[in-house]
C-alpha cells in the first residue's frame, strides 16, 4: 500500500501516519518529494485495506499495490486451471460449448435439445430448474422435478449438466443432480451462497453480476475458493449500461483482462449479453477471438413457445449452423472445436 500525503503535510502528521501504520504491524518507508511525501507500507496489505487511512490527517490518497484477490490471481498459479467436465476439460485445448434452454420445461424438450446440441458438438447441457425471474409472477422453474429431468437426460446422452442454484437452502439438493452449479448474475454477490458452494467439491459457473466490475467478479470467485473449492469457471454475460439496443452490453474486453488477471477458465454467454438470436453468432466469434475458453448458448427446440428467453434462443438447426461457422474462429484462436458426438 502506498500512502500519498497532501501538499504541505507537517512532520507531526507524517509521524502520526507512520505510527498508525506501524501499530497495525507493518513497516513504513518514507520518500520525501518537493511537494509531497509518499509513505510505502510494507507487510500484510489486507490489514491496511480494512483501516480508515483516508481519515488520518495529512493523507490525501491511498493506492493498493497488491490485488485483493489471492487464490484467484494469476500469481497464485502460473499454469491455467483446468476443470473436469464430463470427459473433457474446461480451460484446456478444447473450446467448450455448453448449450440448452433457459428453463427446463419438460423431459421431451430436454431430450430433443440434448441430442441436437450434442450432435453439433456441445459438451454440456444447460437448463434452469430454479429460475431467477425479475417479476415475482413469472414462472420460476420446475424445481426438483426439473433436476430429475436433467439427470434423466444426462443418463440418456452422457452430457454433463449445468444448472443454477439460487438459494443456500437448495445447494445440497441441486448439487445432488448437477455436474456444475451455476451462480447467476443476480446472485454473484450473494456471499452466503458463494460460501456454501465453496464448501462443495463441485465446479461452480460464476456469472458476472450486471453491475459488477471485473474486480468484484474475481472477489466473488475468491469467496468460493477461500472455502476450498478451486473449480470456478467465470462467465462474462454482459453488463448494464445506457445502451438499449441490446439486452446488456457485452464486455468483450473483460475476457482478455480476466485471462491476464486469473488462472481460472473464462467463458462467455452471448445469449444473455445480446438478448437477440441474431447476435449470438457474431458475439460468439468475438468471444473466441478474445480468448474465451468456452461459450454458453441458449438453444430451444421451439423458441416461439419458450417460457423464458425465447427471443435470444437458437433453434437446434441454427445452433448446428452457428457451431460450423464458429470453427474457423476457434482454429484461428489455436483451440479445438469438437465434432458432434451423437446423431440428432
Ligand atoms: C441464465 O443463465 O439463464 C440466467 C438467468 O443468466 P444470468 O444470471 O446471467 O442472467
Ligand atoms: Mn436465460
Amino acid at each position: 500500500m502506498i500512502i500519498v500525503t497532501r501538499r504541505g503535510v507537517t512532520d507531526e502528521e507524517i509521524d502520526h501516519i507512520r505510527e498508525r501504520v506501524e501499530a497495525l504491524g507493518l513497516r513504513t518507508h518514507i520518500s520525501r518529494g518537493e511537494a509531497r511525501t509518499v509513505i510505502g507500507c510494507i507487510g500484510d496489505e489486507a490489514v491496511l485495506r480494512e483501516a480508515p487511512l483516508l481519515s488520518i490527517p495529512g493523507v490525501e490518497a491511498v493506492h493498493p499495490v497488491m490485488n485483493p484477490y489471492k487464490l484467484a490471481s494469476r500469481l497464485f498459479s502460473a499454469e491455467p486451471t483446468t476443470i473436469q467436465l464430463g470427459d473433457t476439460l474446461v480451460g484446456g485445448p478444447e473450446l467448450i460449448v455448453i448449450a440448452g434452454p433457459c428453463t427446463v420445461e419438460g423431459k421431451e424438450m430436454m431430450s430433443q435439445t440434448a441430442a441436437g446440441v450434442a450432435a453439433a458438438g456441445a459438451r454440456a447441457l444447460r437448463g434452469g430448474a430454479f429460475k431467477p425471474r425479475t417479476s415475482p409472477y413469472s414462472f420460476k422453474g420446475m424445481g426438483q422435478s426439473g433436476l430429475e429431468v436433467l439427470a434423466e437426460v444426462r443418463a440418456e446422452t452422457g452430457l454433463p449438466v449445468v444448472t443454477e442454484v439460487m438459494d443456500t437452502r437448495e445447494v445440497e439438493l441441486v448439487a445432488s443432480y448437477a455436474d456444475v452449479l451455476q451462480v447467476g448474475a443476480r446472485n454473484m454477490q450473494n456471499f452466503t451462497l458463494l460460501t456454501e458452494v465453496g464448501r462443495l467439491h463441485r465446479p461452480v459457473l460464476l456469472k458476472r453480476g450486471m453491475s459488477a466490475t471485473i474486480k468484484d467478479l474475481l472477489l466473488a470467485a475468491e469467496y468460493v475458493m477461500s472455502q476450498g473449492n478451486m473449480d470456478v469457471i467465470l462467465c462474462e454475460r454482459g453488463i448494464r449500461t445506457f445502451e438499449t439496443a441490446t439486452r446488456n452490453t457485452f464486455d468483450l474486453a473483460a475476457i482478455p483482462v480476466l485471462k491476464k488477471e486469473t488462472h481460472l477458465p473464462v467463458i462467455a454467454d452471448p445469449s444473455h449479453a445480446g438478448g437477440r438470436r441474431d447476435l449470438v453468432a457474431p458475439l460468439s466469434y468475438a468471444a473466441v477471438a478474445a480468448g474465451a475458453d468456452g461459450l454458453m448458448i441458449e438453444v430451444h427446440p421451439d423458441p416461439e413457445t419458450a417460457v423464458s428467453d425465447g427471443d435470444q434462443s437458437l433453434t437446434i438447426p441454427e445452433f448446428a449452423e452457428m457451431m460450423e461457422s464458429l470453427r474457423p474462429f476457434v482454429e484461428a484462436a489455436g483451440r479445438i472445436l469438437p465434432r458432434g458426438s451423437l446423431t440428432a
